[in-house]
């Protein structure tokens, strides 16, 4: 049977070397874009390297479109068996600098967009045989890593970003839990310190290698967990993937 994903904000950095990847993978990928134009190049940049991929409107942080983007998906395809919740913004700043409305706006695509596409999508994600949802977190969501003195990642402290991306690991284990007795499979992946437009391309990997941790889960077998936090974790020096502390 025919597989389909979808990745939201997959117009350049990790989302769209996911939408490359997941496309390799003789999925049919719907690349997501808040933006038509930027999602219509990107898919037309990787169509042209013979995938099968096609641009869908989708902004997280608003329930009409993502609404009409679930409707478009709902026309082409009878079930979803890939969902990477991969769009994201960040903001610097300390806890006593962080203001309401920087809070707001985080949470709004980091978090509730996260809520609010998987729900949209759910229905179909049930109709797949065995559905995977990744959620994109971050080590600097970890409260085991951040809270230990000795880990490379003490020092950051940025309260509106590490606060959303420790609320999408609460939705990742919620959810996990809710469709537990179901096929479906839940989890947060870890990308690393991945160069892209987020962080100013200042990080250690390339938005390939970041990808590689959602495309392993949203590619796990039956046997794969799920509720788990998952990737690349600079703050161990390490290149292994591996299981992190909540
Ligand atoms: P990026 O290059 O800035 O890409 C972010 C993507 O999210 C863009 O496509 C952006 O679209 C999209 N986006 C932002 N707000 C959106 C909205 N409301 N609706 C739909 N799409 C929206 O950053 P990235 O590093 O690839 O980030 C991807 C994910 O990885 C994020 O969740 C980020 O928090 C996470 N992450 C990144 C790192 C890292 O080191 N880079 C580490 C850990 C986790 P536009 O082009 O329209 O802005």
């Amino acid at each position: 049977m025919k597989k389909f994903a979808l990745i939201t904000g997959a117009n350049k950095g990790i989302g769209l070397e996911t939408a490359r990847q997941l496309a390799m993978n003789r999925m049919t990928v719907f690349l997501g874009s808040r933006d038509p134009d930027r999602g219509e190049a990107a898919a037309a940049a990787l169509r042209a390297e013979g995938l099968d991929v096609t641009a869908i409107t989708l902004d997280v942080a608003d329930d009409t479109s993502i609404a009409e983007a679930a409707a478009k998906i709902g026309a082409q395809c009878d079930h979803l068996d890939v969902l990477v919740n991969n769009a994201g913004i960040y903001a610097a700043g300390s806890a006593s600098s962080t203001t309401r409305e920087t809070l707001r706006e985080l949470f709004e695509t980091n978090v509730f967009g996260v809520v609010s596409v998987t729900n949209a999508f759910l229905p179909l994600l049930r109709k797949a045989d065995a559905a995977r949802i990744v959620n994109v977190s971050s080590e600097v969501a970890s409260l085991g890593i951040i809270t230990d003195p000795t880990s490379h990642m003490w020092g950051m402290q940025d309260l509106a970003y590490q606060a959303s991306k420790g609320a999408v690991n609460w939705v990742t284990i919620m959810f996990a839990k809710e469709l537990a007795d179901t096929p479906i499979k839940v989890n947060a992946a870890i990308p690393g310190y991945v160069s892209t437009d987020l962080n100013g391309n200042t990080g250690y990997i390339t938005a390939a290698q970041g990808a590689e941790a959602s495309v392993a889960l949203a590619t796990l077998p039956d046997d794969g967990p799920t509720g788990t936090f998952w990737g690349t974790l600079t703050s161990t020096d390490s290149d292994e993937k591996t299981t992190a502390p909540w």
